[in-house]
């Protein structure tokens, strides 16, 4: 593994289904956390959550990521775009990473251009960007790779690449989302890191490319977690379903950080 730093990010998506449920998964895996000792751990929920984890957040060394931020009026980020919510916005919330190019937005109509406005916007905003890639699908053919280098080519042709390093890639392949026990392979999950860090040498040099983190997200459990980490060449995961329960997640955690 190139970097330092180990990551293990939580994606919330559209759950829980209240504010006093929000805190109380918070507040859970805040308690059970106290021990780790080298691994970032970071919570993305839904953006009607941030000021409820705000204030549950104080004191703490988890820090909170938003799944989505709104591109326009970057230096303002105020105006008429109703439903959308600023780079400031977020920054006010003691929001500090922001998932983009998830694919369930993708899915929704996030083309690969607005993916790399909004990482732009955040990378200005100083805020750190989980830049989320992945086939839908494998192909013997091997044009699931094409995809994947689109995807990274277009989301980062517009960085300065001084800021490149600050990047976080979560690698996550369509097909192995929410599939319960049906995570990729290490041996699998190595290779298509070892492509990534290729296409971020060819793109910026052997240097900056190596400060780039990436992580793997795509039904992790704490049963898979231990294998994927030893074998995967990855700074950590990105976890869905399993981060909602404080004990799954604070296992994986844990994985990670005696890994
Ligand atoms: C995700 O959607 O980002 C994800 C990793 O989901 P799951 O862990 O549920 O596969």
């Amino acid at each position: 593994m190139n970097s330092k730093t180990k990551y293990v990010i939580g994606n919330w998506k559209m759950e829980p289904r209240t504010a006093v449920e929000a805190r109380a998964l918070f507040l859970s895996i805040k308690k059970q956390s106290s021990r780790i000792k080298n691994t970032s751990i970071i919570i993305c929920p839904p953006a009607i959550f941030l000021g409820d984890l705000q204030m549950a957040h104080s004191g703490n060394k988890i820090s909170i990521g938003a799944q989505n931020v709104f591109w326009e009026n970057p230096s303002s980020g105020r105006g008429a775009f109703t439903g959308e919510i600023s780079a400031n916005q977020l920054i006010d919330s003691s929001v500090e990473y922001v998932i983009v190019g998830h694919s369930e937005r993708r899915a929704l109509g996030e083309t690969n251009e607005i993916v790399a406005e909004k990482l732009h916007t955040i990378v200005e905003a100083k805020l750190t960007p989980i830049l989320c890639i992945g086939e839908r699908l494998r192909d013997e053919e091997g044009e699931y790779l094409s995809f994947i280098k689109e995807q990274i080519e277009t989301a980062l042709r517009d960085v300065p690449h001084n800021k490149i390093k600050n990047i976080i890639i979560a690698y996550e392949p369509v097909w192995a989302i929410g599939r319960g026990d049906d995570a990729m392979g290490p041996k699998d999950m190595h290779e298509v890191s070892l492509y990534i860090h290729k296409i971020l040498v060819s793109m910026f040099g052997k240097k900056i490319a190596s400060g780039v983190d990436v992580v793997y997200g795509g039904s992790v459990e704490r049963s898979n977690a231990e294998e994927l980490i030893k074998g995967g060449e990855i700074s950590g995961f990105l976890v869905g379903h399993a981060s909602l329960y404080a004990d799954h997640f604070i296992d994986i955690v844990k994985i990670v950080d005696n890994s």
